[in-house]
């Protein structure tokens, strides 16, 4: 007999597949009556959960015996931690699998935004090479101050790259760490110190709109910012005024506070490169963490501990 899951939303199709293959699936979201499916699966112990959706108290005591919400994802912003510390439910999520490729996006936006590739190709492309002449020059990476600001997981894998493309890297976490990087006690002082703010802090309501004006202020006209953590860590509308008003000197973004829209201002900058939220989004990358996500909820029905708790 398979182990009862319910799955929350469409989610990678490899990992949709096995849940579905090793598991007895309950498809939440192609439910035509939610709260009758919920009822039946009452008894059910386990939740596999992709993408923005909430899984809050509400979900949780609608599904009385769960035991286990399995995330696809490292961020865990949309699960009520509090919520399952409260019940007693184990949250897993998949860290470190995606940590190179998040990094490699987060450098290809340091480079697109201050280099500007995507808008040279844009040049030749338009033919504008042969007649208005070369490109405008840019903006060098080595030698810049990169302040990261999240110095986790993916945060030291960017640093690492970013170290070899001879940037100088500061940090700003709420403790510091034991690692060769200048430490920055509050955000205002790293923004201050670097020339490239890069954002890697989980989302939730404890970084809501850390990056505002007072930041960005000091960040000053020549200043980039970078974000791959979550869209809710910056405040998107007082950004885009400043990427308008060339308060900034640009900004490279792969996150967004309501995905997938995004504010249609930032569509005519010229100074901001826009990626819809791609980072982990390789197949090896992709299979990597669902086989986490599977992996955590086998362990848990198997009586064993899960290989990637978080603790609210
Ligand atoms: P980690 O937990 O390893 O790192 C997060 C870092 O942020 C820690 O160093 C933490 O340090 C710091 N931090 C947390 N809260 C604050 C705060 N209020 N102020 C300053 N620093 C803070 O996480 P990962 O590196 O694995 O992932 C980071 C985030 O990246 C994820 O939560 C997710 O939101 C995002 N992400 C985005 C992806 C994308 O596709 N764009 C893909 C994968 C992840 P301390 O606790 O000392 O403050």
């Amino acid at each position: 007999m398979k182990h009862e899951i319910v799955i929350t939303a469409q989610g990678h199709k490899g990992t949709m597949e096995r849940l579905q293959n090793e598991f007895a699936a309950v498809k939440l979201w192609e439910a035509p009556d939610r709260a009758a499916a919920l009822k039946a699966a009452a008894h059910i112990r386990a939740l596999a959960h992709f993408g923005h959706s909430r899984v809050d108290g509400e979900l949780m005591d609608s599904l009385p015996k769960l035991e286990i919400v399995s995330n696809f994802g490292v961020g865990v912003d949309q699960i009520d931690l509090e919520a399952a510390k409260k019940r007693r439910i184990i949250v897993t999520n998949t860290p470190n699998v995606l940590n190179e490729c998040v990094a490699d996006c987060a450098m290809s936006l340091l480079l697109n935004t201050l280099r500007r590739f995507p808008r040279s190709e844009e040049h030749l492309r338009s033919g504008f090479w042969a007649t208005r002449g070369p490109y405008p020059l840019t903006t060098s990476l080595g030698g810049k101050v990169l302040g990261v600001l999240g110095l986790g997981r993916i945060g030291e894998a960017i640093a690492t790259r970013a170290q070899a493309f001879g940037m100088k890297i500061r940090y700003h976490n709420r403790n510091r760490k034991n690692v060769p990087y200048d430490y920055d006690p509050d955000l205002v002082t790293l923004a201050k110190n670097s020339d490239v703010l890069m954002i890697v802090t989980p989302g939730g309501a404890a970084t809501a709109k850390l990056v505002g004006a007072e930041v960005l202020d000091a960040l000053g006209p020549r200043g980039y910012v970078v974000n791959v953590a979550r869209g809710s860590v910056v405040d998107e509308m007082v950004l885009l005024r400043y990427l308008q008003e060339k308060k900034i000197a640009g900004a490279g973004l792969d996150v967004f506070e309501h995905e997938p829209s995004v504010p249609a201002g930032f569509f005519t900058l010229d100074n901001a490169v826009l990626y819809p939220h791609v980072a982990s989004a390789t197949v090896e990358t992709r299979k990597a963490m669902g086989d986490l996500q599977v992996e955590n909820l086998h362990l848990h029905f198997a009586g064993k501990p899960v290989k990637t708790p978080i603790s609210a």
